[in-house]
């Protein structure tokens, strides 16, 4: 393959993942791929609405830590100009959500951060490193260097 035309992004809100996202937009740019947009609640509660683990972006739940996810992911959505129908909120275990909805969407490259949360202390983030192990495309991991200044999500 010497192109890449369906790009998934996968963020975190970590203090470094505007990088990571520049990057998948500069590519899908490149490109000229679809860019998708993933990201996994797996720091709250499973919210308690009607659809099950796949959470609509653009309706109002009354769950408030839901909401603040949400708003979170819509400011990027924003930044980066992504189609909506494109970008997943998705209740569950990041690495298993970001590689099955790869293969469901069809993705031939997979753009995650070389750390995330899990913070620099390891040579590549836990997350970087299962999705590298069971993805069925191309991954990249950003690189993130400790010297980079960190972007308020
Ligand atoms: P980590 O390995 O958890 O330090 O994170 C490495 C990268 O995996 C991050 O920079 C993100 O690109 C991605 N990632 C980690 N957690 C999530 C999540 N909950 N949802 C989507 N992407 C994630």
């Amino acid at each position: 393959m010497n192109t890449y035309r369906n790009i998934l992004l996968a963020v975190d809100f970590s203090d470094y993942g505007h990088f990571v996202a520049q990057k998948a937009k500069s590519l899908a740019t490149q490109f000229n791929a679809r860019l998708n947009l993933i990201h996994v609640l797996d720091n709250i509660p499973m919210p308690d609405t009607p659809y099950g683990t796949v959470i609509p972006l653009y309706e109002n739940t009354s769950d408030d830590l839901l909401e603040i996810e949400k708003n979170k992911l819509i400011r990027i959505i924003e930044r980066l100009d992504i189609d909506r129908e494109h970008c997943w909120l998705i209740w569950g275990e990041p690495q298993q959500e970001i590689t099955q909805l790869a293969v469901r969407e069809q993705i031939d490259l997979i753009v995650v951060g070389s750390h995330g949360r899990h913070g620099l202390a390891v040579l590549m983030g836990s997350t970087a490193k299962g999705v590298l192990y069971h993805a069925e495309c191309d991954v990249l991991a950003v690189h993130l260097r400790d010297d980079l200044k960190p972007f308020a999500v």
